[in-house]
């Protein structure tokens, strides 16, 4: 293993035009302070200066810190659940928005990338979700049902279809969803950042929002540099809260995922694995994900991390998982290790956040924020702008610390540490 970095891994070494930017310091007033430099803080940016507002954007590190900078780089339609699962769970009118305005996510981050010639390997070739058992398959059956009835352009291969795809027998078909595609995340954070500096935003890095007060009609926001006050302020800290946010890491589920990527796979070998260049990712409940990136590497993932033991541990489950799913590519040196912290909810809905007037929060995409996280940011701005909250199609709700999140954390660890150390053995 050629990095040693494990929370950027291959992203912080592929991306390219990462935006130079100072440090907040002294006095300042905007319209709308934006918390957090991911894809929701950065979209409200662009967006609002898109409207001629001015904004101005702290983040604590550095854009792409959080999850923005250490996902998989899978841009889906829509949420984890399905459709009629979305809509019992937040009630027809919001549901049927959330599906529609999620749904549709994949157009508006494609969009931005044409628009802002942002250079980020994106491709639009559709996902796959691929059954491993047949319980996997009937649930895709659903799926396929559910996105039809609202004619979405998804396609459920059987076997060979899926077999063809993918370059691996190893699944039982395939929901092909044609909205979807890949992009490397953190370039697409870099891209969005130039994009709404570009547009007139001004954006902060290593400047962690310290204390945030009602002043008059304002608020204050603090940083070590100085601060700023604002008429509104969005906050888009997710699962990387820190500083006056830090005790925002009671609210969510914490759910680890990691990911391997090998050397350059050969070009006749790039003939057989992932051929179409889809991403793709498996029905178990301890997931595994699979996609390429431009220089043919092939990326691996799956529930944990990979900090200490469970580096090797992990990567030699990748390494085994490698070997059955793609044998054609035989032995192979894994060249990058990385994690990320996946902010979830209870019941894998994100959640709408009105905390106080002209302060509001959209947050826990459950592992889904490429799509979600450029949406809400653009309607988090369009709210600011003199909206309603039910330009959200999310219901409001009160900020609730999750029950045991400490054993539910250590649940998915142990459980995927265990279940990695066994699987593909024989
Ligand atoms: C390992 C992993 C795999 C994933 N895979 C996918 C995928 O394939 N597809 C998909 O769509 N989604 C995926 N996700 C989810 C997606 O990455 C997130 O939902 C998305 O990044 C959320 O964007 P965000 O802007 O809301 O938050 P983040 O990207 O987490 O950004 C929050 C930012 O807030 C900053 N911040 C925190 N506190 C402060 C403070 N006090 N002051 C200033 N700044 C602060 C942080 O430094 C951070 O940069 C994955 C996530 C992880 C971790």
């Amino acid at each position: 293993m050629e990095d040693s970095n494990i929370s950027h891994g291959l992203w912080a070494v592929t991306a390219t035009g990462k935006p130079q930017l100072p440090c907040f310091g002294g006095e300042h007033k905007t319209d709308v302070a934006i918390i957090g430099g991911g894809y929701t803080g950065l979209s409200a940016a662009l967006h609002l200066s898109l409207a001629g507002k001015s904004s101005i954007l702290l983040e604590a590190n550095d854009v792409g810190f959080g999850g923005a900078g250490r996902n998989v780089g899978l841009v889906n339609a829509g949420l984890w659940l399905m459709p009629e699962d979305v809509i019992s769970l937040v009630g027809p009118d919001h549901g049927q928005a959330l599906i529609d305005g999620l749904g549709a996510s994949p157009d508006l981050v494609y969009g931005l990338i044409e628009k802002y010639k942002i250079q980020c390997e994106a491709w639009r070739h559709g996902t796959l979700h691929c059954a491993d058992s047949r319980a996997g398959y009937r649930a895709l059956q659903q799926r396929e049902k559910q996105w039809k009835d609202r004619g979405a352009l998804v396609r459920l291969l059987d076997r060979d279809e899926a077999a063809e795809k993918l370059g691996t027998k190893a699944y039982l078909g395939a929901l092909l969803d044609k909205r979807a595609g890949t992009i490397q995340p953190l370039a697409y954070a870099y891209g969005l950042a130039r994009a709404a500096q570009d547009e007139g935003a001004q954006i902060f890095a290593k400047s962690p929002v310290t204390s945030l007060e009602k002043e008059g009609g304002s608020w204050r926001l603090t940083t070590p540099g100085g601060s700023v006050l604002a008429k509104s302020v969005i906050i888009a800290v997710q699962g990387y809260p820190e500083a006056a946010f830090k005790d925002q890491i009671d609210n969510i589920v914490p759910f680890n995922y990691f990911q391997f990527a090998t050397k350059p796979l050969g070009k006749e070998i790039l003939k057989t694995v992932l051929p179409g260049q889809n991403g793709a990712w498996d029905t178990n409940l301890l997931l595994s994900s699979y996609r390429l990136d431009a220089t043919g590497r092939l990326i691996i993932g799956s529930v944990g991390n990979v900090e200490n033991f469970a580096m090797g541990l992990n990567g030699a489950w990748a390494k085994r998982s490698i070997k059955k799913v793609f044998p054609q590519i035989g032995e192979v040196e894994l060249e990058h290790a990385w994690y990320g912290r996946i902010a979830m909810t209870t019941n894998h809905i994100p959640r709408f956040h009105v905390m106080g007037e002209n302060l509001a929060m959209v947050t826990c995409y459950n592992g889904r924020g490429i799509g979600p996280g450029t949406v809400f940011g653009k309607l988090l701005a369009q709210y600011m702008m003199g909206g309603s909250p039910k330009d959200i199609p999310l219901p409001v709700s009160e900020i609730t610390p999750v029950s045991m999140r400490f054993l539910r954390g250590l649940f998915y660890e142990a459980g995927s540490r265990l279940y990695h150390f066994v699987q593909n053995r024989i």
